[in-house]
C-alpha cells in the first residue's frame, strides 16, 4: 500500500521521498520506503522499470556477475522462485527479471516513466526540495535519493562527421527496441570495452564484415557461460544466508569466492601457472581473486597480466592482431576487466578486421566509411561502445541546487565530492544510491544497491522517529572522507590505468579515482558504525517551524 501524497500549499503534489531513476536501486528504494509508510514517488525517463537492463539492449548484453549473486537478496521467497536460465543471465532475461519483480512487489503505480527529473531545488526555509520534470510539473518532497545509475549517461563521442553518416549508428547504452538485424552488412564497431567485447562476436556472425576500431586494448576472461542445472541452482538457494551474508559482509568485491590466503609471488612458476589456469579454464571474474596483492603489487600484478597475454598470443592466429589485441599499457584488473564468449577467437574469423586506433586516429566520418591512417572502412552501420560518463555523468545532467544557490555541479566542478558516496555537505536530506566515495562499480552491484539502500531508508526512519528536519554531511567528516577515498586509491595499482573511474574516459573531467577501493565489507561495517553513532559525522538538525510536507 502506498501512503498518499500530501498537497502542500501552492497545490504542488508533496511526498516524502522522490526517488529519481527506476533501475535496480530506485525500485529497491521504493519498497523499502513505501514498507515504511513513507509517500514515494519515482521518476523515470525510460518507459519501463529496469535501468541498465532496459537500455543495454545491444547483441551479447549479459552481465558478468553471476546471476545467482547478480540478484536481489531483500527478499527469499523472490531468490528462491526465480530461476536463472544460465550463469550469466542474457539482457533480456534480467529485464524479465525486473519486471517481475516490479509486479510482484506492485511497484509501478508509485511510478511515473516517461518522466527525467531536470531540476531539484532545496528551500532552506521549509527544508523541502522542489523537483521539476520534463512534463512541466514539480512536486515537493522532504528527501530526494539520486538513484539515477552509475553507467546510465551513454556518451557519445565527438567525431568529425559522425552526424554525416549515412546508414544506422547505434550506441550499445541505448539500443532500439526491436532486434537489429546486420545479415549481409558491413558494420564498423567503435571501443572494445565491456559492451564492445560482449557485442563483437555476435555482430560478426551476422555481418558481412565486422571492422572493430579499438584505441585500448582489454584483458578479458573467458565467461564459460552455460545453463544452469537445477542441481546448480538448488546449491546456491540451499546455501544462500551464507552466500549473501560473505558478499555483503566479508568479499571485498561483494562476490562469493574463495579468499587467497597468499600472493602471487609466494608461488614458483609452476604452481602459479597451474593456479592461473584453473581459474582461466573456471572463468569469469575471480581469476581476480587468485592471489591476494594481484591489485597492490606490480611484480604480482605482471604475472597474471603475463599469463592473459599469452592466451591472447595462443588464441588469436594472426601474430600482429595478437599484439594488438595485448594490453600493455596498464596493469591487469585497473581498468574494470572483462569477461568474455569467443572475444579474442573472433578476430580468426575472416570477416572481422581490427584497426588499431591509437596508432592511426580516426580522423573522420564519411558517409558510407570510417576514415584512419589515411584509409577509408567501407561499412552500413555504425555502433558506438563508447560507455558512458560513469558515475557522475547521470547526476551532472540534473540541476541541482542545494543551500546558498549553490549547484551539485559547481560544487563538483573538481571532481566529485561526498562523505560515504552517500550526501554532499550543501545539500541536505539528498542521497545517492551508489555514489562515487563509495563501492559502488568496483563491486557486485546489487550487493552495494542493497547495503545504501537499507541504510538511507534506516536514516530517514531514524529522522521520523526523532522529528528531525534534515540531516546533512558535516565538512569535516566529508573531507576526512574524500582523504580517505583517495589515500586508499593510491596504495593500489588502480590509478595507473587511464580508466573510467578516473574519468579518463571524458575530455575535460577532472581526474580522480571516484569509487572507494576498502572493500565492500570494510565499507559496510564503517556506515553500520556512522549509524551506530546517531549518524556521526552527519549534522542533523530539528525544524524550528511548522513543516509543510512533514514526514508522515
Ligand atoms: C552492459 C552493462 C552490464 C553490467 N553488468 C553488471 C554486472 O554483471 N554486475 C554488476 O554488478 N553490475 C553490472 N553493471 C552495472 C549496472 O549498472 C548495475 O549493476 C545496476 O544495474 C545499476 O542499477 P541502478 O538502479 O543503480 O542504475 P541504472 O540501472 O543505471 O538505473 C538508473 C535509472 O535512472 C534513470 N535516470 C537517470 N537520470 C534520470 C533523470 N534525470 N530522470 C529520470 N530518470 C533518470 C535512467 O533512465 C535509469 O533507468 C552493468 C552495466 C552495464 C552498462
Amino acid at each position: 500500500m502506498s501512503a498518499q501524497p500530501l498537497t502542500a500549499t501552492g497545490g504542488a503534489e508533496a511526498y516524502d521521498v522522490v526517488v529519481v531513476g527506476a533501475g535496480f536501486a530506485g525500485m529497491y528504494m521504493l519498497h523499502r520506503l513505501r514498507g515504511q509508510g513513507f509517500s514515494v514517488r519515482v521518476f523515470e525517463q525510460g518507459d519501463g522499470v529496469g535501468g541498465t537492463w532496459y537500455w543495454n539492449r545491444y547483441p551479447g548484453a549479459r552481465c558478468d556477475v553471476e546471476s545467482m549473486q547478480y540478484s536481489y537478496s531483500f527478499s527469499d521467497e523472490l531468490q528462491q522462485e526465480w530461476d536463472w536460465s544460465e550463469r550469466y543471465a542474457p539482457q533480456p532475461e534480467i529485464l524479465r527479471y525486473a519486471n517481475h519483480v516490479a509486479d510482484r512487489f506492485n511497484l509501478r503505480p508509485d511510478i511515473q516513466f516517461s518522466t527525467r527529473v531536470e531540476r531539484a531545488m532545496f528551500d532552506e526555509d521549509t527544508s523541502i526540495w522542489s523537483v521539476t520534470t520534463s512534463d512541466g510539473k514539480t512536486v515537493t518532497a522532504k528527501f530526494v535519493v539520486l538513484a539515477t545509475g552509475c553507467l546510465s549517461n551513454a556518451r557519445k563521442p565527438d567525431i568529425k562527421g559522425l552526424e554525416s553518416f549515412n546508414g544506422p549508428v547505434y550506441h550499445t547504452g541505448n539500443w532500439p527496441h526491436q532486434p537489429v538485424d546486420f545479415t549481409g552488412q558491413r558494420v564498423g564497431i567503435i571501443g572494445t570495452g565491456s559492451s564492445g567485447i560482449q557485442s563483437v562476436p555476435v555482430i560478426a556472425a551476422r555481418a558481412k564484415h565486422l571492422t572493430v576500431f579499438q584505441r585500448t586494448p582489454q584483458f578479458s576472461i573467458p565467461a564459460r557461460n552455460a545453463p544452469l542445472t537445477a542441481e546448480e541452482r538448488k546449491k546456491f538457494r540451499d546455501n544462500y544466508p551464507e552466500i549473501r551474508r560473505f558478499a555483503r559482509e566479508v568479499a571485498r568485491n561483494g562476490i562469493y569466492t574463495e579468499l587467497p590466503d597468499r600472493g602471487a609471488l609466494d608461488d614458483g612458476d609452476n604452481e602459479r601457472r597451474s593456479r592461473y589456469e584453473a581459474r582461466w579454464q573456471y572463468g569469469g571474474l575471480t581469476f581476480m581473486s587468485v592471489y591476494n596483492n594481484l591489485a597492490l603489487d606490480k611484480a604480482a600484478n605482471d604475472t597474471a597480466a603475463d599469463f592473459v597475454r599469452e592466451k591472447i598470443g595462443e588464441i588469436v592466429r594472426n601474430p600482429a592482431t595478437a599484439k594488438l589485441l595485448q594490453p600493455t599499457t596498464y596493469p591487469i584488473g585497473t581498468k574494470r576487466i572483462c569477461i568474455d564468449t569467443d572475444y579474442f577467437e573472433a578476430f580468426n574469423r575472416p570477416n572481422v578486421t581490427l584497426v588499431d586506433i591509437k596508432t592511426d586516429p580516426i580522423e573522420e566520418i564519411l558517409p558510407h566509411a570510417v576514415r584512419s591512417g589515411g584509409k577509408d572502412h567501407e561499412i552500413d552501420a555504425l555502433v558506438l561502445a563508447t560507455g558512458f560518463d560513469a558515475m557522475t555523468g547521470s547526476v551532472a545532467r540534473i540541476d541541482i541546487i542545494g543551500r546558498n544557490g549553490q549547484t551539485l555541479n559547481q560544487k563538483w566542478a573538481e571532481g566529485p565530492k561526498t562523505y560515504l558516496g552517500l550526501m554532499s555537505v550543501g545539500f541536505p536530506n539528498l542521497f545517492v544510491i551508489t555514489g562515487p566515495g563509495s563501492p559502488s562499480v568496483l563491486s557486485n552491484m546489487m550487493v552495494s544497491i542493497e547495503q545504501h539502500v537499507d541504510w538511507i531508508a534506516d536514516a530517514v526512519g531514524y529522522m521520523r522517529d526523532r522529528k528531525l528536519d534534515t540531516m546533512e554531511a558535516e565538512t569535516a567528516a566529508e573531507e576526512k572522507w574524500v582523504a580517505h577515498v583517495n589515500e586508499v586509491a593510491y596504495t593500489t595499482l588502480y590509478p595507473q590505468a587511464d580508466s573510467w573511474y578516473m574519468g579518463a574516459n571524458i575530455p575535460g573531467k577532472p581526474r580522480i579515482f571516484m569509487p572507494y577501493i576498502g572493500g565492500v565489507g570494510p565499507y559496510r561495517q564503517i556506515c553500520n558504525e556512522v549509524a551506530a553513532k546517531g549518524y556521526e559525522g552527519f549534522a542533523m538538525t530539528h525544524a524550528e517551524q511548522p513543516r509543510k510536507a512533514a514526514v508522515s
